[in-house]
């Protein structure tokens, strides 16, 4: 009886376990302490588009004064011992939790083993990874997920897992096309590699938060979720300056006890409405001509009509450079395809995606130029001033990079997959059906 499932179910397990080694395992190993110091004033050089020269290894003098406050870089978070702002921050959520949701356990292990769950067919939690639910019923009072942009024509852009050390071509490109993104960030990334971070911030991206240790939310005791939310926005406050208002979770594992962890902290929870699976290239047999088809069916689907009234919220990655490079390839085809190609804050017209009111962005008129008096050109492509933080820098050019887009178009990453160990299974049979068929949307 479970043959038939089997080959599917594979797919994504064998994909989650390489997935966290690409986000995790793969950085620890490069992770270096005791390399070469870079001073708090000194940027990231974006005319180095080697990724091997661009990931050496770096101590950060600002990041080493503050490690003994977050928990182990790439470890499942918990509370910092002697953290009272924290703790106490955490007893709150916590005691609203418990009144809100006193049923809603933690489910499978964090590295999304759900061997004995029995979840109730009827999602109950709106649980994204059973059947992809992104609205939780409306008497939980909590709010739908964003998964799609209200924008006709319009694709929500955005990449998960950064910041990537080896990111230049990529986020060259975008300079050069005066294009800004949704970085979704991984806590532990940016402790490692904080001026690429720093880069995103002054090159006009929009900050997310995507946990800290990249693993399955859903799994997490309540404390645990809090941290890893928690400890990634104040890396990106301590590192970058900004506090997001929004996060992502991995692989989209969360439900209505996650959401609700978010939303106490002030974060918006994104999803997406289509996924390139850009990512498992190498993986249970995805190809890269698989991903450049789930590219042409979104491309496609917009030429058809299909985003007469709204648009696409679509998943792809900056975790390697044959993601990136996938990236600048689909890009011109994109453009064709669709009016706009916007962050998801500008997407949904929120100026303060921070808590920092200072940091302004512009609105969806603004940005495409569809407004007397917005400071973008008339094209597609947005000005140079997305931030209005006085400390953003993000009308620089990038010179001597033109070579950028063909370097990393052609560098297909390796893969680590030495890591897949466990092949979880799922032992019933409801939620085998349930996954299975979530495969297949
Ligand atoms: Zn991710």
């Amino acid at each position: 009886m479970l043959l038939p499932h089997a080959l599917p179910l594979a797919l994504p397990l064998l994909g989650l376990a390489a997935a966290h080694t690409g986000c995790g395992g793969h950085e620890i190993a490069r992770r270096n302490p005791g390399g070469r110091v870079i001073h708090a004033r000194q940027q990231v050089d974006k005319n180095n588009v080697d990724p091997a020269s661009e990931c050496t290894p770096y101590t950060y003098p600002p990041v080493n004064a503050v490690k003994s406050q977050y928990p182990a870089i790439w470890s499942s978070a918990t509370l910092v011992p002697g953290d009272d702002a924290a703790a106490t921050l955490f007893a709150s959520i916590n005691a609203t939790l418990n009144q809100r949701l006193p049923n809603t356990q933690p489910r499978g292990t964090h590295m999304g083993d759900w061997t004995g769950v029995n979840y109730p067919p009827n999602d109950p939690d709106c649980w994204w990874t059973w059947k992809q639910c992104t609205t939780p019923a409306a008497d939980t009072g909590i709010a739908a997920d964003i998964s799609t942009m209200p924008e006709p024509e319009t694709w929500g852009f955005g990449f998960d897992d950064g910041p990537n050390c080896s990111h230049n071509a990529l986020y060259n490109f975008l300079e050069e096309n005066n294009q800004k993104a949704t970085m979704f960030f991984i806590g532990s990334n940016v402790m490692d590699w904080p001026l690429q971070a720093i880069r995103a911030k002054d090159d006009g991206h929009q900050i997310c938060v995507h946990t800290w240790s990249h693993q399955y939310m859903t799994s997490f005791s309540n404390e645990q979720a809090f941290a890893e939310l928690y400890y990634t926005r104040k890396a990106i406050k301590d590192v970058i300056g900004v506090t997001p208002k929004c996060w992502r979770p991995p692989f989209g594992d969360t439900d209505n006890r996650i959401r609700l962890i978010a939303s106490l902290l002030n974060m918006t929870t994104v999803l997406w409405s289509d996924d390139t699976d850009d990512w498992k290239v190498g993986i249970g047999g995805v190809t890269a001509q698989d991903v450049d088809n789930n590219y042409a069916k979104v491309i496609n689907a917009s030429k058809a009509g299909a985003y007469a009234t709204h648009g696409p919220v679509v998943l792809n990655h900056e975790i390697n450079n044959y993601t990136m490079g996938e990236m600048i390839k689909q890009y011109p085809n994109i453009k064709a395809a669709f009016k706009y190609i916007v962050p998801i804050a500008t997407g949904l017209n929120i100026t303060n995606p921070y808590q920092e009111t200072d940091v302004t962005y512009p609105t969806f008129a603004q940005y495409t130029g569809n407004t007397a008096g917005a400071s973008s050109s008339s094209s597609s492509s947005p000005s140079s001033s997305a931030v209005g933080s006085g400390s953003a820098s993000a009308a620089g050019s990038a010179s001597g990079s033109a070579s950028s887009a063909a370097k990393a178009s052609a560098s297909l990453a390796s893969k680590n997959n030495s890591g897949a160990g466990a092949a979880p299974s799922v032992s019933a049979a409801s939620l085998l059906l349930g996954l299975t068929a979530a495969l297949l949307i």
